[in-house]
């Protein structure tokens, strides 16, 4: 084992943890909030950065801590300004972050596992399988990675990350824990300071995890939902067996109630050629988006090897549309960006070792990066 993982990461650390672990070696509660500034806001890696902090407590911080963001192993950047990164992680394998750039604003769509355990039939993530979840030092570090990459560290006046969404590689709900710390640190204001409506959570509706979540923050929601009936869920998301449609809406509705504000529920719906795109689709799945406040994102499907399915063409996208504003129900349809860099939704792959041989089913599916 080398010297650098026996240290404690302070990376990923929320604030409550970085305070108890001051204590824990000795050190007042206060210096946490002077450490946690520097490592988020100023972008330290080396505690004798902290010139506010005595030479005796770096010293000290120098041979028990360390602040280790994870390692960057290829940078792309698209045409129209979308960025990716490749991402190793302490398990060995590699997840992806995109940041896509839309006038003011600029996004950042985060990874939270290695692979997915949840196998939806339209994602490339799925279809690698599962290999662990990610450190929260490797979900912040993400953050770090791409706001670093505009220059010169800076969180505060020159906003370079302005939203982030955790809808990359991995279901969320499923690395509970380290999501919500990293979440937290995205919010903090000692950290990043972000909106709680710029950072948004994907989920593909694990239920009893949704009713945690609201107990421990208050970030926005978007759901996964793809289908307008049970039955076709079943076959897309087939978490949905566990957690139905009609559960899940109340989940959502729970959590908008814990909110306590004017905001909705973000639901995702990939639109597929000749499976989901109908307009009969359209009109059940009106009566899903009612029984909640909502707002609808239609992403249309991006392919990727052996998916075996197609992207409808432009006219029924827009037909679909129709008929769900019409039932007064806000709706985007959202434009793909980066497809070049094979950075679009569910083109993200990274390299997972799948722990769950559910790879080998697909395995022309799984793309290497090219050097
Ligand atoms: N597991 C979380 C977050 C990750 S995926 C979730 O399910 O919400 C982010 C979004 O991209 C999800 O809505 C997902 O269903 C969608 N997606 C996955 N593969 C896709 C593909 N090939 N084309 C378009 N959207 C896709």
């Amino acid at each position: 084992m080398t010297e650098s993982t026996q240290k404690t990461n302070l990376l990923g650390m929320s604030p409550t943890k970085l305070e108890a672990y001051f204590e824990e070696i000795g050190e007042k509660k206060f210096r946490a909030t002077q450490v946690l500034k520097w490592i988020h806001q100023h972008g330290a890696s080396d505690f004798d950065e902290m010139t506010n902090i005595s030479k005796a407590l770096r010293t000290k911080l120098q041979q028990v801590a360390e602040i280790r963001e994870p390692e960057v192993i290829l940078e792309k950047v698209s045409k129209d300004g979308t960025k990716k990164w490749v991402i190793r992680t302490e398990s060995g394998s590699s997840v992806e972050a995109v940041l896509i750039p839309d006038g003011d604003r600029k996004t950042l769509c985060v990874s939270s596992q290695v692979g997915c355990s949840l196998d939806c039939s339209f994602c490339s993530t799925g279809k690698q399988g599962f290999n662990s979840n990610l450190t929260a030092a490797e979900i912040i570090g993400q953050l770090r990675i791409a706001i670093r990459s505009y220059g010169e560290y800076n969180t505060t006046s020159q906003r370079v990350v302005s939203n982030v969404v955790m809808m990359g590689m991995g279901e969320p709900l499923m690395n509970f824990d380290n999501v919500v710390d990293a979440m937290t640190l995205m919010m903090e204001d000692n950290a990043y300071c972000l909106s709680k409506r710029r950072v948004t959570l994907s989920t593909a509706g694990v239920v009893p995890a949704i009713d945690k979540l609201k107990e421990v923050t208050d970030v926005s929601l978007a759901v996964s939902l793809h289908a307008p009936n049970d039955d076709l869920r079943d076959i897309l998301v087939p978490i949905n067996k566990r957690y139905p449609i009609k559960e899940l809406v109340a989940a959502c509705n729970r959590y908008l109630e814990s909110l306590n504000d004017k905001r909705v529920i973000t639901v995702e719906y990939t639109m597929i050629d000749g499976v989901n795109d109908k307009p009969g689709h359209a009109k059940e799945l009106l009566k899903i988006l009612r029984q909640m406040p909502s707002k609808l994102n239609i992403i249309p499907f991006n392919p990727f090897p052996n998916s075996g399915y197609k992207r409808p063409a432009e006219e029924r996208i827009l037909a679909f549309k129709e008929i769900i504003v019409h039932g007064g129900i806000v709706t985007t349809v959202r434009r793909t960006r980066g497809d070049e860099i094979d950075a679009a939704c569910g083109q993200l792959v990274g390299q997972v070792a799948d722990k769950t041989r559910r790879s080998q089913k697909y395995i022309p599916v799984v793309q290497q990066e090219p050097n």
